[in-house]
């Protein structure tokens, strides 16, 4: 199959052969429908503070069609449609067991390989690492069976990708790391893929304040026809007095979206006494995110994580498939353009000029 590597030597992916084992145990073999182009692939290409073992192939925000399973699988049988997720599960730690499956780490052990097993991917003979146990800029994915979940046929795969990371880690932070209900007030820095995914699910969940911020006054316009009431440029001034005016005192929720120490202090900076600040970016190994301490306590404001939007993605996909398909979820609005795999680099090249909000590959 073809696949877009990451080879030691490049900071650009190669388009070549990549070998694809046989579902053995519990393992899927899905033929990629379309996959989304993450910040997170940019991330591990640029070295930017992340790291990843080389070679390997990117990817992990997809769907597509399961072509064959192991024989222990349970949860899909071939020509199943489905939307893989990185937040691979054990199912039976405690974490998952206690309902946040998305920070399972015996899954890392008990969803791979071992060492003895031939490798997943390979090329030349040689091992091709997987990334986030998808690698998604591939023909196809072998994956374990709680790598992904099974929806509804009418689902449009290359919507259905987005869901895959981006709209599940966005939505996510809304609807289950926090409690924005009816009525609250929110403002979401950094009008990405995620961002604009955390803004539409402040307007399905009834926020009536939703301030969008991002230096791209195009993502903004976007992001107002997706469910924000204002824009926030912050090359229009501090971007933190804006929030606070027009919410007389700030906002009950905020949400940082980008990953930078600046950005998750302006996010605490702009809520309210009592209120949430939620990172949702991948701030890099090592940065230290400053705050004022004493407004912990004399405040009671709260700064937090969260990760891949404290999915349980087998409940969360299929509910935001059905909100796509009643209108309002809207997932058209945010694909900015339609690539190939060979165009990958130009999809990358893109995304770091500012000019999408999600690039997403469609495969034939
Ligand atoms: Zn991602
Ligand atoms: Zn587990």
């Amino acid at each position: 199959m073809r696949a877009a590597l990451l080879l030691e030597e490049h900071d650009e992916l190669v388009v070549d052969q990549v070998e694809v084992a046989a579902p053995t145990g519990s393992e899927v073999l899905v033929r990629t429908a379309a996959s989304g182009l993450c910040h997170s692939d940019l991330h591990f290409m640029e070295t930017d503070g992340w790291d990843v073992e080389r070679p390997v192939v990117l990817g992990h925000e997809a769907a597509g069609v399961v072509e064959a399973v192991g024989p222990d699988v349970r949860e899909v049988q071939p020509g199943d449609h489905v939307i893989c997720c990185l937040s691979v599960f054990c199912g039976r730690c405690e974490v998952c067991l206690g309902g946040q499956p998305y920070l399972c780490v015996r899954s890392r052990v008990e969803c791979v390989r071992t060492a003895e097993e031939p490798p997943r991917l390979s090329r030349g003979g040689q091992e091709v690492y997987q990334f986030a146990h998808l690698s998604s800029f591939a023909e196809e994915m072998l994956v374990h069976e709680n790598a992904l979940v099974k929806i509804r046929p009418d689902m449009p795969l290359d919507r259905a990708a987005l869901i895959g990371c981006g709209v599940t880690t966005g939505t996510g932070a809304v609807f289950r790391t926090t409690e924005v209900g009816p009525g609250s007030t929110v403002a979401v820095i950094g009008c990405g893929g995620v961002g604009m995914s955390a803004v539409q699910a402040a307007r399905i969940a009834g926020a009536t304040a939703i301030i969008a911020v991002d230096l791209e006054s195009r993502k903004l316009d976007t992001a107002l026809r997706l469910g924000a009431t204002h824009a926030v440029n912050p090359a229009d001034g501090d971007p933190v007095a804006q929030v606070m005016e027009l919410t007389s005192g700030g906002v009950d929720y905020s949400f940082e979206a980008i990953g930078l120490a600046l950005t998750a202090q302006q996010a605490f900076a702009m809520i309210r006494r009592g209120g949430t600040a939620t990172v949702m970016g991948m701030i890099p190994p090592g940065t230290k995110v400053q705050i004022e301490g004493q407004e912990l306590f004399m405040s009671e404001k709260r700064l937090q994580g969260s990760l891949m939007g404290s999915n349980v993605f087998r409940v969360d996909m299929p509910r935001l498939v059905d909100l796509y398909l009643d209108g309002r979820l809207m997932l058209d609005e945010m694909v900015s353009a339609t690539i190939t795999l060979d165009d990958v680099n130009d999809g990358f090249a893109a995304m770091k000029a500012g000019d999408v909000v999600r690039s997403v590959i469609a495969f034939n």
